[in-house]
């Protein structure tokens, strides 16, 4: 199938790498020449221009930032031919999501939100897991080409749902890993060895992803970020990022979300500490750091 495939970054890069790989003809563009030229190493065709890549596309991938780029791409792809299929992987507020794809039926083409859960690692092995916003036809449709980039694809409801799936999600994983980590320090100022508390609350109600795959602590659970000095794994200035979009979309659907808030404000603050690049889990070290 021939495929436009728009940005190339961290994620982008390694999902279109695995359409061309999949047998696809991927017509690939990027605003940075370094990311066109990974790509076009990886077996995809390079494009001149976004319009360029789109140009005779059965279907149109974009990942990209956020949601002003996205509307700024779709400006082009609204242009495609009848029926083209429209696939938004990048993480964008859920308000954007579902206006594009109105914009999109109305010039009669098809769009689905399919934001993912995995990081670098994962788009590169093709391992992601996408959640899908869309009818059940264009579902059917988008279905077969994300999975050539991912492990499972769900579908999670009509346009935009994809989009509240994933930022209630990580609202979840990040109010979660702050909990977990102030389960660990208290634990270990009572006099707990961390081994011990990890070994019980594993096996008990505190139970969570956050602490039996992803330990916030070194030398505890399995190989996580914490063992490689919290570098690699998802950055917190991408926590933050879904934990705003969480919060802008919980003001416009009037849901209380205290604890999300909480964790907005306390990411806000480590990423402000110059650390928004470090992985998410080490903010145990800031929440450590309290003078007595
Ligand atoms: P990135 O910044 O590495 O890549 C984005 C790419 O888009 C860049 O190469 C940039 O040049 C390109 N771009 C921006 N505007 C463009 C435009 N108008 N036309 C063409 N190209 C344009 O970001 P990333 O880490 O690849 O993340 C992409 C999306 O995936 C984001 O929405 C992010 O929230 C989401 N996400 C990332 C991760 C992760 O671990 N990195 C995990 C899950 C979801």
């Amino acid at each position: 199938m021939r495929i436009g495939f728009i940005g190339l970054g961290n994620m982008g890069g390694g999902m279109a790498a695995n359409l061309a790989k999949a047998g696809h003809e991927v017509h690939a563009f990027d605003l940075s020449a370094a990311a066109l030229a990974r790509a076009g190493e990886a077996g995809c065709r390079i494009a001149a221009s976004a319009a360029a890549a789109m140009e005779g596309a059965e279907a149109i991938v974009t990942m990209l930032p956020g949601g002003k780029p996205v509307e700024q791409v779709y400006k082009d792809a609204l242009f495609a031919e009848a029926d083209t299929l429209l696939i938004d992987c990048s993480t964008i507020d859920v308000a954007t999501a579902r206006r594009v794809a109105e914009k999109a039926a109305a010039k009669g083409l098809a769009a689905v939100d399919a934001p993912v859960s995995g990081g670098i690692a994962a788009a590169n092995a093709g391992t992601l897991t996408f959640m899908v916003g869309g009818s059940d036809a264009v579902f059917a449709r988008a279905a077969p080409i994300l999975s050539a980039m991912g492990k499972a694809v769900i579908h999670a409801g009509g346009n935009g749902a994809g989009q509240a799936a994933k930022i209630a999600n990580n609202m979840l994983l990040g109010a979660t890993m702050i909990a977990t980590c102030e389960a660990f320090l208290l634990a270990q100022k009572l006099g707990l060895d961390a081994q011990t508390f990890y070994d019980i609350s594993s096996k008990a109600s505190g139970q969570s992803w956050s602490m039996t795959s992803y330990c916030p602590l070194p030398g505890v659970g399995p190989e996580s970020p914490a063992d490689h000095g919290y570098e690699g794994g998802f950055a917190t200035a991408l926590m933050l990022k879904d934990l705003r979009l969480a919060m802008a979309a919980a003001e416009d659907a009037n849901a209380a979300v205290p604890m999300g808030e909480m964790a907005a404000a306390l990411y806000e603050q480590f990423a402000e500490m110059g650390e928004g690049k470090r992985d998410f889990s080490a903010i145990i070290r800031m929440l450590d750091s309290v003078p007595d």
